[in-house]
């Protein structure tokens, strides 16, 4: 086909790779357009280290514009609504037409879900987990509470890794045993969906370090000075520092599209990431695909996976080829267990009899492959 348009809505892990496989597929007389309402996207798997000092907050991002270096042209502009029966897409900087629309919008946050939890702190947001930082610089005692609201959240490991990267920093700044660190998550057990084993020892380190992990304990208010929050299981707890992991949302351009069907995320095909509308693609943390009892986590490692499968759907339909093998949902995440060692934990989620998925040791080894796998996002190779 001459001349193909395709429109990737989103310029976070799957939109940036879905754009760069189809590109690197096509001839130049097609197409490949990203279209974000941020220039500089930012890595918030950064944020754990982030919040205490360890990592640079002028280098977490990366700029779309360098993608025209790759021959992918980028809108920076606000998606307003997205028409699959004409298919066109209203922006704020005007309407564009597509062949082929790749949606990569991820999770939106639901501030209001969770009375007070806006005006609480957080690490699940760039400028949240600045304010976080200068708070925590100032901290000498007290208690810290990290407490997620409701499943799904983005990479599930997250609190679990922030609360063991800041119980280092605070025996780095000879403050530990003056401060309290909890978690509260709203699952029965922590990391359910790599087995019981995994689960345990993950509670097992959280314990040896001092760490007060309460499950089935989502937060669900936090008072308007932002010092006392209230879980599910009735309790509730008063802290010097309470962060949150906010409800996450299908974001409302995606919801008014109708592609979602009323449901909380966009389902897909599980071997093209196809929506029920022929060559509409959602890849990542706005879909799902379910895994055994669970789905494949909300996680940038996968959204990056379902972008590059996607991509070669897309040029295998344009170019007339063969289609590519099915997306296979392989995927780890890092588990920093301290500032110098991380696990990882992850494995096939598509596998034939469910999930089979494994928690590594953390290692010297883990945490310089995690920060390869930081380098590796700056120069949009993941
Ligand atoms: C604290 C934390 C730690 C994490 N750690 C890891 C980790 O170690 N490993 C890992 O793999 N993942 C990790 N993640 C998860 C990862 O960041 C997400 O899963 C990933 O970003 C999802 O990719 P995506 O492409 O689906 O969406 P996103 O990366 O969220 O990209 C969506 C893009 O759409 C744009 N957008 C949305 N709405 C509009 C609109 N209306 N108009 C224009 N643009 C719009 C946004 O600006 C954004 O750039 C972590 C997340 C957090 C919060």
């Amino acid at each position: 086909m001459a001349g193909s348009k395709v429109i990737v809505l989103g310029g976070g892990f799957g939109g940036v790779q879905a754009a760069i496989s189809a590109r690197a597929a096509l001839d130049s007389t097609h197409e490949v357009t990203i279209v974000d309402k941020n220039r500089v996207s930012r890595l918030c798997g950064m944020n754990p280290m982030l919040i205490v000092g360890e990592r640079d907050t002028d280098k977490t991002g990366r700029s779309l514009g360098r993608l025209a270096n790759r021959g992918i042209n980028f809108v920076e502009a606000n998606i307003d609504s997205i028409g699959t029966s004409g298919q066109k897409v209203e922006t704020s900087a005007g309407t564009l037409d597509y062949d082929y629309l790749v949606i990569a919008l991820g999770a939106a946050y639901d501030w209001d879900a969770v009375p007070g939890a806006s005006d609480a702190y957080s690490f699940y947001d760039f400028d949240y987990a600045r304010h976080l930082r200068r708070r925590l610089s100032r901290i000498k005692r007290g208690k810290i509470v990290l407490a997620a609201a409701k499943p799904p959240y983005k990479c599930p490991p997250a609190p679990l890794e922030t609360a063991m990267i800041m119980n280092w920093w605070a025996r780095r700044k000879g403050i530990r045993k003056d401060l309290d660190i909890s978690v509260y998550i709203p699952e029965p057990s922590p990391l359910g969906v790599a087995g019981k084993q995994a689960s345990m020892r993950v509670r097992n380190a959280l314990d040896q370090r001092g760490i007060e992990l309460a499950t089935s304990a989502g937060v669900t208010e936090v008072s308007p000075n932002g010092r006392e929050a209230s879980f599910a299981d009735g309790s509730s707890t008063v802290a010097d520092v309470i962060a949150t992991v906010p409800v996450h949302k299908l974001p409302d351009v995606v919801v008014e599209s109708g592609i979602s069907g009323g449901k909380p995320w966009v389902s897909v095909n599980n071997t093209t990431l196809e929506t029920s509308i022929s060559n509409v693609f959602a890849i990542g943390d706005v879909n799902v695909v379910p895994s055994g009892e669970f789905a494949i986590p909300k996680a940038g490692i996968f959204a990056s996976g379902q972008g590059t499968k996607v991509g070669e759907v897309i040029a295998s339909r344009i170019n007339e080829s063969h289609e590519p093998e099915p997306y296979d949902g392989v995927g780890y995440c890092y588990l920093a267990y301290s500032v110098g060692r991380s696990a990882t934990i992850g494995g096939e989620f598509l596998a034939e009899g469910g999930p089979a998925t494994v928690l590594s040791e953390p290692t010297v080894y883990g945490m310089k492959s995690k920060d390869r796998f930081e380098r590796d996002w700056r120069s949009f190779k993941i």
